[in-house]
């Protein structure tokens, strides 16, 4: 079984082969299509020609599907997304909202692993308790 990523809201997925793909506004308010790669710790992402987004800005991203907001529910700096391993075990993938942050947590049970120069500085490894 491949790997998948899932709205927290609607449960449907979010990832095509190696893309996950998101609804994202700007702080100046424009909407697009983000396409951020399924590995853990790859930073590699797509948008289309017109919309682009800024380093170092915070970006609301949203389920296209559903159109809820993906912000953590505590953490509202990160979003979060449930993740399906290959043995269909669910767990949590949590990102920073700004872009080029490159900052993500897999949360596994009560077991947290950082990928991203960014992540082990950012917080308290035990913020998701
Ligand atoms: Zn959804």
């Amino acid at each position: 079984m491949k790997t998948k990523y899932l709205c927290p809201h609607c449960k449907n997925t979010l990832s095509i082969e190696d893309n996950v793909i998101l609804v994202a506004k700007t702080k100046s308010n424009t909407k697009g299509l983000v396409i951020l790669h399924t590995e853990l710790g790859n930073y590699s992402s797509k948008t289309n020609e017109d919309f682009k987004l800024n380093s170092k800005e915070e970006t609301e991203f949203y389920c296209p599907i559903c159109s809820n907001n993906l912000e953590h529910k505590t953490k509202k700096d990160l979003v979060s997304l449930v993740y399906i391993d290959e043995n269909n075990k669910e767990s949590t993938v949590v990102f920073s909202k700004t872009y080029k942050k490159d900052c993500t947590y897999h949360i596994v049970d009560k077991q947290i692993f950082t990928y991203g120069e960014n992540a082990k500085k950012f917080r308290d490894p035990e913020w998701f308790l």
